[in-house]
Parts: structure tokens; sequence; C-alpha cells
């Protein structure tokens, strides 16, 4: 009898480690368990509609399930459908690569009211997470607060012109609020310097080729390391570019203080500059894009002490380790993990329960890898002209989609 392993969170850190346990042991069952319909978690629904090349990984990650033998059982919340006890007692290690959804808060005075929106709720809107609200009125002059790539993939769609985002899997409901969002300017602001963000500078240079915007960087400063010198000479690449009506201004080394309303509307950001100054800086909505937590769904801190305490629970990517990293960072650490829980089973008898007869049985709504190709193939045969993917956003159309035998094609 082999040994099964269940892993919470299909994205790209749950992925990678069912890749390289596979890989190490190809006779493993193992189970990739989602909360969505469908798999790949950020790669789908974080990475950016016109970076297609990125979301590309999502097909490496698809020989994890035609070719080394993984499952997927999409559309089970861990949790809410399916407890920790249950998964703990079926399989013989329970992996929990679940991701972190929410949206750090800036923790000033005022941070709460309408008008202060979190980058990864515009984010899922923007990708059409079936579990995302509309997406917000931002009026004229929205501010992005974050010195991070996400506050650039925001500032980048903001900026793009519709024919730039030809190719992109951008919706039609998202690309007309785009086209009809009437942005005039828009802040990028952060509180450490320019040279210290943790912008990708390959990023900050593709800015350089919006034709709708016109980009002024605020004293970006020097540097003392080859990284931050980089940086600064890709700022200093788009500072002055373009003359379009969409003007994108760079501010460094502003530490957020409240913001300000006037009518229960957001009027400003008020701030401490480096020299001790307050200033406001004028904007009609606030994007924070300062990072990410939990979202309380799962007790992460409980499942992270019996991770370091106790075997048969481990944990992966966003979930363990924060929100740092990108797609292939999650690839190295998933490696070390896969050492660690073959190591753990090693000499531990296999429990032999078949988990999908004992916990997935009789739920009628569950997607398996196979319903996720149908979804798959209804977006693909429903895209508009200019673009790659027409991706469905409601979760009953997913699984209607998916449970669409005549469609199967894999
Ligand atoms: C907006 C944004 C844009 C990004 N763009 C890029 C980029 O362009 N390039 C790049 O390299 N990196 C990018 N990243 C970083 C990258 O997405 C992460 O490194 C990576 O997704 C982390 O993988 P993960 O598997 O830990 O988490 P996730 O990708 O978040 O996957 C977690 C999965 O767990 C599932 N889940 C959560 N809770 C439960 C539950 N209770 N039960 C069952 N399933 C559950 C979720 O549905 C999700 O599918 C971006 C991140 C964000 C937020």
């Amino acid at each position: 009898m082999t040994h099964q392993i269940a892993i919470v969170g299909a994205g790209p850190s749950g992925c990678y480690l069912a890749q390289a346990l596979l890989k190490a042991r190809p006779e493993l069952d193992v189970d990739l368990i989602d909360a969505l319909p469908v798999p790949y978690g950020l790669v789908r629904y974080g990475v950016a509609a016109d970076h297609q090349g990125t979301k590309a990984v999502a097909r490496q990650f698809a020989r994890i399930f035609e070719r080394q033998g993984a499952r997927f059982f999409g559309n089970v919340h861990v949790g809410r459908d399916v407890t920790l006890d249950e998964l703990r007692s079926a399989y013989d290690a329970v992996v929990f690569a679940a991701g972190l959804a929410g949206d750090r808060r800036l923790g000033i005075a005022n941070d709460d009211v309408d008008g202060v929106f979190g980058a990864g709720a515009i984010t899922r809107a923007l990708n059409g997470h079936p579990d995302a609200g509309p997406l917000p009125d931002l009026g004229v002059r929205p501010l992005i607060v974050g010195n991070g790539n996400v506050a650039i993939d925001i500032v980048r769609l903001l900026g793009k012109r519709a024919d730039e985002l030809s190719g992109s899997d951008l919706g039609v409901e998202q690309t007309r609020w785009l086209a009809e969002s009437g942005i005039t300017a828009i802040t990028v602001l952060g509180r450490s310097t320019a040279s210290q963000a943790k912008f990708d500078p390959v990023m900050v240079k593709e800015l350089g080729k919006l034709t709708g915007v016109a980009i002024a960087i605020d004293k970006a400063g020097t540097a003392d390391d080859e990284r931050g010198k980089k940086l600064l000479d890709a700022l200093a690449a788009i500072d002055g570019h373009g003359t379009g009506v969409r003007a994108i201004r760079f501010v460094f080394s502003h530490v957020p203080v409240s913001v300000e309303t006037d009518a229960g509307r957001v009027t400003g950001l008020r701030c401490r500059t480096a020299e001790g100054d307050d200033t406001v800086i004028a904007c009609t909505s606030i994007i924070t894009a300062i990072g990410f937590e939990d979202t309380g769904d799962l007790p992460r801190a409980d499942i992270l002490a019996q991770a370091d305490s106790d075997a048969p629970v481990y944990a992966a990517g966003w979930f363990r380790r924060g929100p740092r990293g990108t797609i292939p960072d999650n690839r190295a650490d998933a490696q070390v993990l896969a050492a660690d829980i073959l190591a753990d089973l090693d000499g531990t008898p296999a429990k032999g329960v078949r988990p999908v007869g004992a916990i997935f049985e009789g739920r009628p709504d569950v997607i398996d890898y196979q319903g996720w190709l149908r979804i798959e193939q209804r977006e693909l045969a429903g895209a508009d002209a200019d673009r790659c993917r027409g991706k469905i956003c409601d979760r009953a159309a997913m699984i209607e989609a998916a449970r669409h035998q005549e469609e199967t094609s894999p």
C-alpha cells in the first residue's frame, strides 16, 4: 500500500510540491484539494491578465495531473467542507499550501473608510475570481500605496489603453471598467527610498512601453548597492516617458499617517516625509498594495505550530513563509519540503484508507481534473477575438461547465 498525501491548495507551492514528491516517488498518491473549482491559485487569480507568459507556467503544472498521476479535488473548502481532522485521519501527510489572500491594512486612521481598497480585492476582481466583489469606483485620481510588483501590475493595467490589452484574458466587464474609469492621475507612493523599493526593474521598465501615460519620478535619490542602482536606472529610464492623458507619479520616502476624508469620501493621504514634514497628497481613492495576510479562514497559527512539531502536518508556500516570493521561489522551497516529507514517511506504514471514498464521496460538486479541463475548454472556445480566453467568473457556471460531459476532449 502506498502513502497518500493531501495538499491543501493547488497554487504554485502545492503544484511544485506535488511535482517534487511524484518525481522522487512516482508510486505515491498525491491529492491537490482546492477551495476553487479550478487549479493554479494566483497564477490564474493574481498574475496580471496581460502577463500571459507568466501564466503559462500552468502548462507545466498540468503535467502533474496528466503525466505524474496527481489528482485534483476542486471546489472543496478545507475547514468547511472537509475538516483538518478528517484529512489527518485519512492521509499519511497533510500539507497546507493555502496561500495568504487577505489584504494587509495600512494601520492608520480612517484606513477602513469606503474608498480604500486592497490590492488583492482589486486584482481578484480584475482576474474574474468567482468570490471577488464588483470592481469599485476609483474616481479620477487613485493613489496606490506600495512599492512592490503588485503595485506595478495595478498601475500598468490602470494606465493601459484598450488596444494594449490585446492578447490578454481580461474579461468584458473588467475591460469596460478600465476603459470607462476616467482616470487622469495615478500616484504610486512608498515608505522606502526609491533604491530600497521592492519593484523588479524589468517591471518598472515595462511601464515605459505604455502609450497613454505621462510618467514622473519624484526625488529618486541615490543607491549604495547593485540592486538599488539597477532599480534607479530603471526608474530614470521611465522618468519623463510619454505625454498621454494619464499622469503617473512615483513618490518615495513618504510614510502614510492618515486617510483624509470629506463627507465620507477619500480626498487625500496624509504622509510624513523623510524631512519630518506633514503633507497631504490629493486622491479620490486609495489602493493598498503593502502585502497580504491570513484571512482567518484556516487556523494558520495552529497549523504552523503543528507543522513545526507534528510530522503528518506540513505547510508550504506563502501560507508557511508569508507573502514573499515569486512563483519560481516556491519551487526551491517545495523541493526541500518534499525531501522532509519523504524522510518522515520512510519507515512509517501507509494508512491504506482510500481518502477519495472516505472524504469526497457523495459530494456532487467536487470538480476533478477532467472537470477543470472542460471548464478550460469552454473558456478557450469562448474567447473574444483579441482575448486568449473568455474566463468563466461565476462558480455555478464553472460547475456547470465542468459537468458538461459532451465537451470532454482532454
Ligand atoms: C496580485 C499578485 C500578482 C502576482 N504576480 C506574480 C507574477 O507576475 N510573477 C510571479 O512570479 N509571482 C507573482 N505573484 C506571486 C505568486 O503568485 C506567489 O508566489 C504564489 O502564487 C504563491 O503560491 P501559493 O501556492 O503559496 O499560494 P496561492 O497561489 O495563493 O495558492 C493557494 C491556493 O490555496 C487555495 N486555498 C486557500 N484556502 C483554502 C482552503 N481553506 N481550502 C482549500 N483550498 C484553499 C486557494 O484557492 C489557492 O488556489 C503575484 C502575487 C499576487 C498577489
